[in-house]
C-alpha cells in the first residue's frame, strides 16, 4: 500500500485490557518506526466505551471516517455485551468499511511456551471471510413476526415439522455469496503467490451445508481453476489423495485444495506443518484461528489484521478480557504483532522485522507478562508497560 512517508495512523486503544495493551503496543510500534527513519502521526480515535464517553455513541462517524480516509489503522479489543439489541462493534466496523478479509498469521516465536517447538512446525496464515455467514447479524428472537413466518414456511412448505420443536426458538440466517467467497479466496491465493507459499486450503463443511459452505468451496475452486494460469495455481481435484501418483502437479504452482472443517480442526493440531494458507467462511475462521493461536502460545500472542481493498485495520485476535483490565498485566504482544502486519502492508518491511525480532528477543531472554510467566521456569514477570519498555530497549 502506498502511504506517505510520515503517515497519520488512527488508533483505537480499545476496551478492557485495550487500555493497557493499546498504549504499550503504540510505544513499541513508534520506536520501530523511528529506528527505521520514519515517523507516525498517531490519531487517537474512539469506539466502544471511549466512544460513548466522548461522543455518546459506540461507533462515532469521526472514527469510521478517519479509518476510511487514512487507510491504515490499528485497534485494540472492543467489548460486545451479551444479549439482544447490541450488534458487535467489531462486526459493524468490519462491515461498514468493507474489511472483507481477516488475516491471522500463526507462527512459532522463540521462547514462547507452546505445543509448537520450532518455526518449521507451524507457520500458517488464516484468511477468514469477514462480512457474511452467521456473523452478518441477520437473526430474530422468539415472538417476532419473522420467526413465525420462518416456522410456518419450514413446517408447512418444506415439511420439516420434526426440526422446529415446540416452544421458543431463535432463527438466524447464514448468507454466503459468490462475490464474497471469491474475493476472499482470491486474496488468499494472491498472498500465497506473493509470499512463496505452496498451498491454500479451503475449509468448509460442505457435506452438510451444501448451498452455503459447499458453495464457498466450489466458488473458491472456480477462482483457482479459471483465474490463474495452470503453472501458477493448481486446483486439486477431490480425488487427489487417492490418485496422487497419476496427477501431474506443476512444480512451483500453489496448490489449492479443500478440507472439511471438522476434520481440519484435527489436522491442524496433528499435522501443523502440512498447512500454509487457509481460506474459509466467517464462523469457521473465527474458531480455527483461535485454535491455531493456542498452538503458538495463546491469545496474548496471536496477531491479526482486517484487509479491504487498499485498506488495513490491524487488531489482535483476543478480546477485552475484562477480568484483567486496567491492572498493567495483559500481554501487549498480540496487538504489537498486529501492528507489525500493518507495517508489512505499508511496505515497511524493516520496521516489521524489527518488531518481530525485538519481541522474540525479549521473550527468549525470559522477560514476559503473567500469561507466559506461569508456564515458564525462571522467567521474569513484567507488567504490560515494563514489558513494552523491554521490547523497545
Ligand atoms: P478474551 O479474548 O477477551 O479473553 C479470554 C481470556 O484470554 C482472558 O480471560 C485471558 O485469560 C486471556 N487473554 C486474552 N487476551 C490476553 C492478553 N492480551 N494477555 C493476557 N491474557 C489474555 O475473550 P472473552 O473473555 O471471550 O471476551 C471478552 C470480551 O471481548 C467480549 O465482550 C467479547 O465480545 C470481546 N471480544 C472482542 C474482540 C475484538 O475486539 N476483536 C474479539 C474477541 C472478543
Amino acid at each position: 500500500l502506498d502511504v506517505p512517508e510520515n503517515p497519520i495512523v488512527p488508533i483505537i486503544h480499545g476496551d478492557g485490557i485495550g487500555k493497557d495493551v493499546g498504549p504499550a503496543a503504540q510505544k513499541v510500534l513508534e520506536a520501530a518506526a523511528n529506528a527505521t527513519g520514519r515517523e507516525i502521526s498517531w490519531m487517537r480515535v474512539y469506539a466502544g466505551e471511549s466512544g460513548r464517553e466522548k461522543y455518546d455513541e459506540n461507533l462515532p462517524d469521526d472514527t469510521v471516517n478517519a479509518i476510511d480516509e487514512h487507510r491504515v489503522a490499528i485497534k485494540g479489543p472492543l467489548t460486545t455485551p451479551v444479549g439482544a439489541g447490541f450488534r458487535s462493534l467489531n462486526v459493524a466496523l468490519r462491515q461498514t468499511l468493507d474489511f472483507y478479509s481477516n488475516v491471522r498469521p500463526t507462527y512459532y516465536l522463540d521462547g514462547v511456551p507452546s505445543p509448537m517447538k520450532s518455526p518449521e512446525e507451524m507457520d500458517m496464515v488464516t484468511f477468514r471471510e469477514n462480512t457474511e455467514d452467521v456473523y452478518a447479524g441477520i437473526e430474530w428472537e422468539e415472538g417476532t413476526e419473522e420467526v413465525e413466518q420462518v416456522r410456518e414456511f419450514v413446517e408447512d412448505e418444506m415439511g420439516f415439522d420434526d426440526v422446529m420443536h415446540d416452544g421458543p426458538i431463535g432463527i438466524g440466517i447464514k448468507p454466503i455469496t459468490e462475490f464474497g467467497s471469491k474475493r476472499l479466496v482470491r486474496k488468499a491465493i494472491d498472498y500465497a503467490i506473493e509470499h512463496d507459499r505452496d498451498k491454500v486450503t479451503l475449509v468448509g463443511k460442505g457435506n452438510i451445508m451444501k448451498f452455503t459452505e459447499g458453495q464457498f468451496t466450489e466458488w473458491g475452486m472456480e477462482v483457482a481453476e479459471e483465474e490463474y494460469p495452470d503453472e501458477e495455481v493448481f486446483a486439486a481435484p477431490d480425488s487427489l489423495w487417492e490418485t496422487q501418483d497419476e496427477i501431474d502437479i506443476p512444480e512451483d504452482a500453489v496448490m489449492v485444495e479443500s478440507r472439511l472443517a471438522d476434520a481440519m480442526l484435527q489436522w491442524m493440531q496433528l499435522r501443523t506443518d502440512e498447512f500454509s494458507v487457509l481460506a474459509m467462511p466467517n464462523l469457521n475462521g473465527d474458531y480455527l484461528s483461535d485454535a491455531a493461536g493456542a498452538q503458538i502460545g495463546g491469545l496474548g500472542i496471536a496477531p491479526g489484521a482486517n484487509f479491504g481493498d487498499a485498506r488495513v485495520l490491524a487488531e489482535p485476535v483476543h478480546g477485552s478480557a475484562p477480568k484483567r483490565a486496567g491492572q498493567n498485566m495483559a500481554n501487549p504482544t498480540a496487538m504489537t504483532l498486529s501492528g507489525r502486519l500493518m507495517f508489512d502492508y505499508m511496505g515497511w518491511k524493516d520496521a516489521a522485522d524489527l518488531v518481530r525480532d525485538a519481541v522474540e528477543e525479549t521473550i527468549s531472554s525470559g522477560k514476559v507478562t503473567y500469561d507466559l510467566e506461569r508456564q515458564l521456569d525462571d522467567a521474569e514477570k513484567l507488567g504490560t508497560d515494563e514489558y513494552a519498555d523491554a521490547i523497545v530497549d
